[in-house]
């Protein structure tokens, strides 16, 4: 399995520092749920790891197996094995799913290496399956119309077909009735193994319910303020995270 090691990373947005030095570790095998309060810069650290423009690194490092992942442009991190599921997922008119799923795949292998057509209709049929999802989908442009479940849904399409050595899943589950949430849990686990690391980013402990982390990690104020197992994620959906503000001596 692969490793991505977060060290004391800083990022600021327009000026505005929002992580003041995030800590962290995923192996291959890991599950971390990260879970805070809005606006602590949870999805500001996903963005910056993916390479988004506007995050601008101030400090720290984030290595993937050694490499330095802020050396890499954005297409070498996926191609590196770096996944990121976002909060909000941009549509892509003019490029069905189907199109996009199948270059994804082909930009992780090596040219003259490509998927087979008919091993990828296959892979990709199957998996549609598994996860409920109209086949009708593959054939529409990405994200284009879909809802926010179909969005998810369509992320944990990418997440199986494409298997990547770290996925960050940012909200996955926001937004989800019951069913959509027990499908895309279920697609999530399907790929826990040694060969998988991954983090989630949650605002509720409802989708840890499914997913059981290994490790669970408290965002405050743009920094990593407490760790612990699952029971701690347990522990902040019933009593909310004041007691750790307390804890900490954390001022609003
Ligand atoms: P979370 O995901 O924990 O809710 P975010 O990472 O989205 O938090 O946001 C952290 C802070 O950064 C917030 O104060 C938010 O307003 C600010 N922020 C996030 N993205 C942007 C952006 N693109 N432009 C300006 N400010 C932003
Ligand atoms: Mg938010
Ligand atoms: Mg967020």
């Amino acid at each position: 399995g692969s490793t991505l090691e977060i060290k004391n990373l800083h990022v600021q947005i327009e000026g505005k520092k929002i992580l003041k030095g995030v800590d962290l570790t995923i192996k291959g095998g890991e599950f971390h749920a990260v879970m805070g309060p809005n606006g602590t810069g949870k999805s500001t650290l996903a963005s910056a790891i993916m390479g988004h423009p506007k995050y601008e690194i101030t400090e720290g490092s984030v290595h993937l197996d050694g490499e330095d992942v802020l050396e890499m442009e954005v297409d070498e991190r996926a191609r590196a094995g770096l996944f990121l599921g976002m909060q909000y997922p941009s549509e892509i008119s003019g490029v069905t799913t189907s199109d996009f799923l199948r270059s994804s795949i082909n930009a992780r292998r090596e040219e003259g290496d490509e998927i087979p057509l008919m091993k990828f209709i296959k892979e990709m049929d199957s998996t549609l399956d598994y996860l409920e999802i109209d086949k009708n989908m593959a054939q529409r442009y990405l994200n284009e119309g879909f809802s926010g479940g179909e969005k998810k849904r369509n992320e944990i399409l990418q997440l199986l077909l494409l298997k990547p050595e770290i996925a960050i899943l940012d909200e996955i589950d926001s937004g989800l009735d019951i069913d959509a949430l027990k499908v895309v849990s279920k697609g999530i686990n399907k790929l826990r193994d040694e060969n998988f690391g991954c983090l989630i980013i949650t605002h509720y402990q409802r989708l840890l319910n499914y997913i059981t982390p290994d490790h669970v990690h408290v965002m405050m104020q743009g920094r990593i303020v407490k760790s612990g197992g699952p029971e701690l994620a347990q522990r902040l959906e019933a009593e909310g995270y004041e007691w750790i503000k307390d804890e900490l001596g954390i001022e609003d």
